[in-house]
């Protein structure tokens, strides 16, 4: 399977990513120009294979990789039939920097990026090869102006895994609860951050706020692939219960936030499970807190969802549960259930 690594680079390449992002831009702007004019002349849509000639031979004026032009044709083609637009927003200085490479073009050596003879350096946060091959990518910039590259890698999937399976409830307060009773907690540099961005903001520093932003983004992130990576190294089979954070009344911008952490974090358990040759089901939610997963009563008091109950007794069967873990443990069985039924998975 393939899957796109991102690694920021090092402030050295700033000032030739960004000539090189100001030739895409032109070559993309040229694009709207021409598709403009071939439309208002009442000719057909050019294609990107039209574009393609049209722009053919700038590469040397424009000192661009002639891939470079061709994939900025490609996507100006694809984005312009997506958005069913006669014309795209022009690229200029408030876009954010974007080159694209085509396959087997960036190569990596002695711990750098190479592209087209020069040197990229970044902070490599992943094993990689030396002489490894990479599919078709792009050198982004963020807000901040910084850099980073994006590159699609071949991962093997492994043939065997673990064998055992877990249910997931995915919470607020913690990030999650396992059906084996274990808990992972959101570390707590989390809330301070979230604290930190809400005084920038409403104190309009705006900059400030987007650094803080980008930081905790960024922690938040490395956070999630530490805890699914070690999830889905231990499991075979991991059931998620389907969270929306419409079940925990928060501001709406906490309220994305969540939806964003939780989104993210089920994509990566989602490809970590399936790359270690296991299986990840999403399950429905509902009624997975107040069902007793001991007898199967709807046993569990109304409003469980609220976040003081933490604890309740079976009136069928008297058991004691923890919500979370409960909610967790009705999840996993949902799952497995799904799973013998020979519903479709993944
Ligand atoms: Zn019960």
């Amino acid at each position: 399977m393939q899957l796109t690594y991102k690694f920021r680079l090092r402030d050295t390449a700033d000032s030739e990513l960004r000539r090189q992002s100001r030739a895409v831009n032109f070559v993309w702007n040229y694009c709207n120009d021409v598709q403009q004019q071939a439309v208002k002349r009442g000719r057909k849509w050019l294609s990107w294979h039209d574009l393609q000639k049209l722009t053919a031979g700038s590469s040397k004026e424009l000192d661009l990789h002639a891939h470079t032009i061709q994939q900025v044709c490609q996507k100006y083609d694809i984005s312009r039939r997506t958005h069913k637009k006669a014309r795209l927003k022009w690229r200029g200085k408030k876009s954010l920097g974007w080159v694209p490479f085509n396959k087997g073009h960036v190569a990596y050596r002695n711990g750098s990026f190479w592209f087209r003879g020069r040197e990229y350096k970044a902070w490599v946060s992943r094993e990689l090869q030396e002489g490894q091959t990479f599919g078709a990518g792009s050198f982004n910039q963020d807000a901040l102006g910084r850099w980073y590259i994006n590159l699609p890698v071949e991962v093997e999937i492994l043939e065997s895994a673990p064998s055992n399976a877990v249910g997931i409830d995915l919470g607020l307060k913690e990030l999650a609860a396992l059906s084996t009773g274990e808990k992972i907690e959101n570390p707590r540099w989390y809330r301070a951050s979230e604290e930190k961005l809400a005084v920038a903001q409403r104190a309009g520093k705006k900059r400030h706020a987007k650094r803080i932003h980008a930081k905790a983004a960024n922690q938040r992130k490395d956070f999630l692939h530490k805890a699914s990576t070690a999830l889905a190294k231990s499991h075979d089979i991991i059931v998620v219960g389907d969270v929306s954070s419409s079940k925990l009344s928060r501001t709406s911008m906490a309220k994305s936030v969540m939806d964003a952490g939780w989104y993210s974090f089920k994509q990566m358990l989602r490809y970590k499970s399936i790359r270690n040759g296991g299986i990840y089901v999403e399950v429905s939610e509902r009624n997975t807190t107040r069902t007793c997963s001991s007898c199967g009563a709807v046993s569990g008091p109304q409003g469980v969802n609220g976040l003081r109950i933490r604890e309740w007794t079976c009136v069928d069967c008297g058991a004691i549960h923890d919500r979370d873990r409960n909610a967790a443990a009705n999840i996993l069985r949902l799952g497995l259930e799904t799973l013998t039924e020979g519903a479709c998975h993944v």
